[in-house]
């Protein structure tokens, strides 16, 4: 059967499910993307049509990984998720909001996993809504494995020798291990001493 030009009423269905579709931007840092972030992105899949994980480009702290690596590892990371293939991962720079506004997202997804966060997260929401009301800050709260976990304790314990295999997704604790990180002290430890004084400066 030939393809028949779509009728005006597929065409103005199309275009209602389009504006319906919610999505929602996930940012942060990502340096790099452990099993909390990872769980986070996966259950905003789950809630929203459409998920762009922005990677922030330039964060005032000392980073570990590149921005192009954090971006591949980030992408790796959402690979092994069965729907992963639906979130796009994305690099951007300037205010959150802004790229929310310019992607059509209109959810900010956060992970809270503590009272820190919370008071964190509360300031920010209230900054960000001043700044673009119609951009709305959804909180999901961190599941119990991943309370404790955050970027810096995955570099931390890496640059220390200890094996962060389990906190982050394989392509990470490769990309941990090829920078001579996350090898237990018992193994070909030099380069993550190294590394630990140069995260210190
Ligand atoms: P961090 O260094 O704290 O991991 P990011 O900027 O990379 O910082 O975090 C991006 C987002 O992921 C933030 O909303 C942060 O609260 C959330 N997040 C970080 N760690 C976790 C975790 N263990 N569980 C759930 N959400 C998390």
């Amino acid at each position: 059967m030939r393809n028949r030009p779509p009728s005006s009423v597929s065409r103005q269905v199309s275009l209602f499910t389009l504006q319906n579709m919610i999505t929602a931007l996930y940012p942060g840092t990502f340096d790099p993307m452990h099993n909390g972030h990872l769980d986070i992105a996966r259950r905003s899949l789950a809630l929203f049509d459409r998920v762009i994980v922005g990677v922030y480009d330039l964060p005032a702290n000392k980073l570990l990984f590149t921005f192009d690596e954090r971006v591949a590892l980030a992408r790796a990371a959402l690979d092994t998720l069965p729907d992963g293939a639906r979130a796009e991962v994305r690099g951007y720079s300037g205010l959150t909001v802004a790229y929310a506004q310019q992607v059509g997202a209109k959810v900010i997804v956060r992970g809270l996993r503590n009272s820190v966060d919370f008071d964190f997260e509360l300031q920010m929401a209230q900054t960000n809504h001043w700044l673009a009301g119609e951009v709305d800050i959804v909180c999901l709260f961190a599941n119990a494995p991943h309370h404790f976990l955050s970027g810096t304790l995955v570099r931390e314990v890496a640059a220390l020798g200890g094996d962060v295999s389990g906190l982050v997704p394989v392509a990470c604790a490769a990309a941990l291990r090829a920078k001579g990180l996350g090898i237990p002290v018992d193994g070909p430890a030099t380069a993550h001493v190294k590394k630990r004084h140069e995260m210190k400066e």
